[in-house]
């Protein structure tokens, strides 16, 4: 990898939507004190700006820098754009309905932040995320490896978290990921799934825990259901997700190269074509420098497949390109939870 000067002496990140990702996000960076300049924007202004005001509170307890609400011109000299803006999910909205507002709002957002800064990395969380990382390539006209969707790196990481709780350790010595679809189309990588270089199916008589189908069934089932579980406890998520775009973000000002199963734009990924997924992808200074071809088992490509169908079926919906079939509105199954 080419090793180049770590950005983020002078690091400038701007969020735009700053509700319980955003603000979440924005304290995280606070804590870590990797960034110099934070700005914050919101259609609700007035809430950035409380946003910011409680957020300058940290000061004197974390690093020296600048927190402020801003508008869309403070997104000149931006290294990292994050867009956690979005409407969630109303009563009777069908899903498709939801992509495309958020579609919408995202062409408002895109064409607002190109005015003023052409050359930055866009990180997107907005849910559906593979739909509206695929509409912020489109509506920006960036490279895509400039344009970063935070794919399924929340359910990577409660995959992790599942699997280290299951045999007793550390989740940061779980090596699995969850790809695809950031919803319920998703799939495990359980053939490669290991600890230390060991398949999981060995590693189990070494620390004595329970390895079998149900088992595995169930923890994917969990990592699947965390959102609704946590929604239905307290209407949002946004630890995790704050936790992992900030691990993003550092990895781009620190050129660290390192790997995060972020949603991308692929061609010929096991056949796939025109479409964002989560995979695993190399993140360095230049946002994604690889995607990563991992070995899938034959059953794991085609659910890889099956999720991309959806994925692209909703994306071209929602960017108006879907073909009308018999006036019948499909049940899609995209998720769009907002997790
Ligand atoms: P929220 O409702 O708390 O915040 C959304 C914010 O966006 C609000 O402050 C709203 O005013 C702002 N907004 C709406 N339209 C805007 C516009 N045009 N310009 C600027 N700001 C605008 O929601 P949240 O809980 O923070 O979730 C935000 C998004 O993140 C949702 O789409 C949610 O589904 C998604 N999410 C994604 C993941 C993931 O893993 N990708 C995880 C959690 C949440």
């Amino acid at each position: 990898m080419q090793v180049t000067e770590p950005v983020h002496k002078g690091a400038k990140v701007v969020v735009i939507g700053t509700g319980m990702v955003g603000a979440t996000f924005a304290y995280t960076a606070v804590m870590k004190g990797l960034i110099s300049e934070l700005v914050l924007i919101d259609v609700d202004h007035q809430r950035a700006e409380g946003e910011a005001m409680d957020l300058n509170h940290c000061l004197p307890f974390a690093s020296p820098m600048k927190i402020y609400a801003g508008d869309y011109s403070d997104c000149v000299g931006a290294h990292i754009i994050v867009i956690t803006a979005g409407a969630p999910q109303k009563p009777g909205q069908t899903r498709l309905e939801l992509a495309q507002t958020n579609t919408k709002i995202m062409q408002d957002i895109i064409q607002r932040v190109i005015h003023y800064n052409s050359d930055t990395i866009l990180l997107v969380a907005t849910n559906p995320v593979d739909v509206l990382t695929h509409a912020a390539i489109e509506f920006s006209g960036f490279s895509p490896r400039r344009v970063i969707g935070s794919g399924t790196v929340l359910d990577t990481a409660r995959l992790r978290y599942l699997i280290a709780e299951q045999m007793g350790l550390d989740p940061r010595s779980v090596h699995a990921y969850v790809i695809g679809e950031h919803g319920d189309s998703e799939l495990v990588v359980w053939s490669s799934a290991n600890i230390a270089g060991m398949r999981l199916q060995d590693f189990c008589p070494v620390c004595r825990s329970y390895y079998n189908g149900p088992v595995l069934e169930t923890i994917f089932e969990n990592v699947k259901n965390a959102a609704y579980e946590i929604i239905k406890r307290k209407k949002a998520t946004y630890y995790g997700i704050a936790m992992g775009l900030h691990r993003i973000v550092e990895s781009i000002l620190l050129d660290q190269g390192s790997v995060w199963t972020v949603s991308t734009l692929i061609n010929d990924y096991y056949g796939i074509d025109g479409v964002c997924l989560g995979l695993p992808a190399v993140i360095d200074s230049t946002g994604i420098s690889k995607i990563l071809r991992i070995p899938l088992s034959e059953e794991e490509a085609q659910l890889l497949a099956a999720s991309a169908a959806i994925v692209k079926e909703v994306t071209l919906g929602a960017l108006g390109r879907q073909p009308k079939q018999d006036g019948v509105v499909r049940d899609y199954v995209l998720d769009t939870r907002a997790d």
